[in-house]
Parts: C-alpha cells; structure tokens; sequence
C-alpha cells in the first residue's frame, strides 16, 4: 500500500489550495515543500483577485513592447539579451501566442477558469480559512487620456463576459473623491468593484493552519528529486528518501519543469521575474488596490502598510534582484501618489511560472496518468487557485469536470500539437 494516497508537491497557493479541496474531501494527501512553506511567489505577489484581468501575458503587440525597452534599465517589461535556446525557443513561442485570435481563446479560456474565484474567497472563511481580505474593489488610474480610453472596453467587455460587476468610469474628480491620496497627474479611473485584495503571508498561513486542523502533513525542507511513475502509482525521490503514492500533483511553480521532465515531459515552463518593496507607512496614501495603469504598477494597502509591486522580466538570473529595475517601480509610482516615496526599504523579487501561451498547464501527463501538473499561473496564481484546487481535485477523483481542459493540456506544447 502506498504511503499516501495524493502527494502535492509545492506550498505555493496553487499546491495548498489543491491539497485543501482534496482533504476536505476525506483523501489522504500530504505536501512536500523543498523550502519553507510558501517560499515561492507564494508571499510575493500583489495578493490581487481579479477575474477581470484573466488576459494572458502574450497579446498583440507585447513583445515587440519588451524588444523596444530591452535596454532601458528601469522599464517595467524586459527581456533579456539571452542566448539559451529554451529562452530564445519561448520567446518565438510567446510571439506565436500574441496574434489577436490567440490571444482571444486564451482570455476565454483564462476566464471561464476563474469563474466562481470571487465566491471561494468569499466562501473560504466559512470553511475554516480566515485570513486578511479585502472587498473595496480595484482601481485603475491614469495619467494619460490615450491609455484611459485603450482600456475602457477591454474592462467593459472582460466584465460582461466573465459575470462579473460592471466597471465604472470616473473623471479626474471622481477619482479624487474616491482617493484622495492620489495626486493631480491622475486624469482618470476605473473603478473595478467586486474584485477583491489579500494579504499573501495571511493567506498563505491561513492555508497552512487549515490543512495542519485536517490532519495534513505539510512537509517543509523536503525538495522532490523527481518521480518515477510506475503502473498505478508514483515513487517520489527526496533526500531523505522515497515516499509512495497513488497519484501526484505538482505544484512547484518554476521547479515544475524539471518534475515533469523526470517522467519524461518536457514543459517550456519559464520565470517571469517581478519586483516588489513593501512600505511599513503610518498613513497608506490609498483605501483599495490601485494598479498606476501606465507604470503597470500594483499598490496593495495592507493592514500592516502598503505594498507596491510590479515588472516582468524573462530571462537572466533567476536569483539576482536588479536593483535598478526594482527602483523603477518607486520612481514611476511617485507621480501618482504625489508623495516622495525615498525612504524605502529592500526590494524583493518574485518568480511566476510562465508559459509561451500565457495559459496554466492542468491535467494529466499521458505517458505517467499518475502525475498531475497544475502549473504556469503567471500573474494569477492567487486568483486562480481555489477553481485549480478543485479542478485538481475532480481530476484526482475522476468526476466530471466544470471546466474544459483542453487549453491547458500538457500536451499541447508538443510539436505536432501546437496551434
Ligand atoms: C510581483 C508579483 C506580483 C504578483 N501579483 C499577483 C496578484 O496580484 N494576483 C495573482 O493572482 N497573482 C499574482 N502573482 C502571481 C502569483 O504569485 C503566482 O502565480 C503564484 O504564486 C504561483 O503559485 P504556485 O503555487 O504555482 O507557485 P509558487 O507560489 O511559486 O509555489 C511553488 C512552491 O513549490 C516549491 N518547490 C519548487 N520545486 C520543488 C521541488 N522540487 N520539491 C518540492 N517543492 C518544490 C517552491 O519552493 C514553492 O514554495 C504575482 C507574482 C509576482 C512575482
């Protein structure tokens, strides 16, 4: 008999919130984390949930953005000079995915998976999950007429698509009443109200103690060396030897390629590298989550003070925090905040697992049906990660699934396969 009946490896949102679904469902899993829990982009994120930004990253247009800043240190996209044909191979991949049909099916797809996401959140305290959310909305400010107006029926259409409440316009003024902390420079807002905000390291932790009341075994420090599927089960090679189980899910964010590859699958799974500085301020200049549309910047207002996040960097060094890049974010946020924003602590940096088409890879892997991978959530790992939890979960168990999975199969990225 198998140690377990489910193992997850990673204690990202993605890994606990499957690891949650299926043991509120009565199966034996445990979680197999190669650091401390949430040490991935887990607590490094802007902690939005925010269905109605489900456009994936590739779309028309965006990567003829990054080559234009390539050389501007402080650009808020970048990609780096880099030679190694698995970043050259995923960059020509991303192009292919911008065209505007592409980028199209890959909203539909990214939306339909984020659906019901607000209603888990909300639902999550009542099921033993208490953490620091917030219900205020999210608004997009502008400093240019020209953005503004780009931008007003992507949110009008993304919200009447996905169900989602519809997004109102606000004049200079309006802005200003809702925020006053906000400067002169803003022109313009969208107001986004049911989209919601948490607190990373709270949620993260509330995860953790509700999967530790379930009887969950959470194991920390404990990196998976990879997996050998074997008819009807899976043997999980770790340092301190190997653990047995009926079924894998892995969730290792950008450690999941190297998993998947264990079994023989190779996924173009890369980083995206962001930047965040998290401000201990008294006084938090907003009241709900302000994205400063053309510094493509996120202001999170926390209990404890204001985080400020943002920048997509592919390619280069997955450990090295850009100094110069990170700044980029406090200088560009100051001209909407109207504040000098000088006394700021370190950056830190956070990597989201990517793919060339922008989409999660969900499902199992057809050579080893025994591995599951839930993986690739980019920018919206916190948003998607209640409806990949029980997705997972029904895929685990065999049950019908809410979701069409063929756009995030894993297979997809094969050569006779892709689109
Ligand atoms: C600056 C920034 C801002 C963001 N803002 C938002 C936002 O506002 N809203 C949103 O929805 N998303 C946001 N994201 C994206 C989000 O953080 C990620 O999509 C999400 O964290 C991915 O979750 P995950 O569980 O797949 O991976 P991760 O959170 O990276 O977790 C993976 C875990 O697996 C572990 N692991 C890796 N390899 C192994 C191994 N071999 N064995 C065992 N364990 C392993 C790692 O240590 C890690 O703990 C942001 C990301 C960044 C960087």
């Amino acid at each position: 008999m198998a140690d377990y009946s489910v193992v997850v490896i990673g204690s990202g949102p993605v890994g606990l919130s499957v690891a949650f679904e299926l043991a509120t469902r009565g199966v034996h899993v445990a979680v197999l984390e190669a650091s401390s829990v949430g040490s991935g982009a887990a607590r490094r994120n802007a902690g939005w949930v925010v269905p109605i930004m489900a456009a994936p990253v590739p779309s028309p247009g965006v990567v003829g953005q990054a080559l234009r800043w390539m050389f501007k240190p402080s650009s808020p996209l970048r990609v780096a000079p880099d030679l190694d044909p698995g970043h050259v191979a995923f960059m020509f991949g991303m192009l292919r995915a911008s065209s505007p049909r592409r980028f199209q099916q890959g909203l539909a797809a990214i939306s339909a998976l984020a659906g019901g996401t607000l209603a888990m959140f909300d639902g999550y305290s009542a099921r033993g999950v208490d953490f620091e959310l917030h219900r205020d909305g999210v608004l997009l400010a502008f400093t240019s007429h020209e953005e503004y107006e780009a931008h007003i029926g992507e949110y009008a259409d993304a919200a009447s698509a996905a169900g989602l409440a519809a997004p109102g316009l606000l004049s200079a003024t309006g802005v200003r009443e809702l925020e006053p902390g906000l400067s002169e420079a803003v022109i313009a807002g969208i107001l986004c109200p049911d989209q919601m905000h948490l607190n990373p390291d709270s949620y993260i932790e509330a995860l953790r103690r509700a999967l530790l009341a379930l009887g969950v075994p959470v194991i920390e420090s404990r990196p998976v060396l990879g997996v050998d599927a074997t008819a009807g089960g899976v043997r999980l090679s770790t340092d301190a030897g190997t653990i047995s189980a009926d079924q894998v899910v892995v969730a290792a964010g950008v450690g999941s390629a190297s998993i998947a590859s264990s079994v023989g699958e190779r996924i173009p799974l890369r980083f995206g590298k962001g930047y965040g500085y998290d401000l201990a301020t008294p006084a938090v200049p907003v009241r709900r989550a302000v994205y400063l549309t053309e510094a493509r910047v996120a202001v999170t207002p926390l209990d404890r003070g204001m985080r400020l996040s943002g920048t997509m960097e592919f390619g280069g060094d997955p450990g090295r925090v850009d100094g110069r890049r990170a700044a980029g974010i406090i200088a560009s946020s100051q001209r909407y905040l109207g504040r000098d924003l000088t006394s700021k602590p370190l950056p830190w940096a956070g990597l989201r697992p990517m793919t060339p088409d922008g989409l999660p890879i969900i499902g199992r892997i057809a050579r080893a049906p025994e591995v599951i991978m839930a993986t690739g959530h980019a920018m919206l790992g916190v948003t998607l990660a209640p409806r990949t939890g029980r997705l997972v979960a029904d895929i685990v168990e065999g049950k019908p699934l809410a979701t069409e999975l063929a756009p995030f199969s894993v297979e997809r990225f094969r050569r006779g396969n892709r689109r």
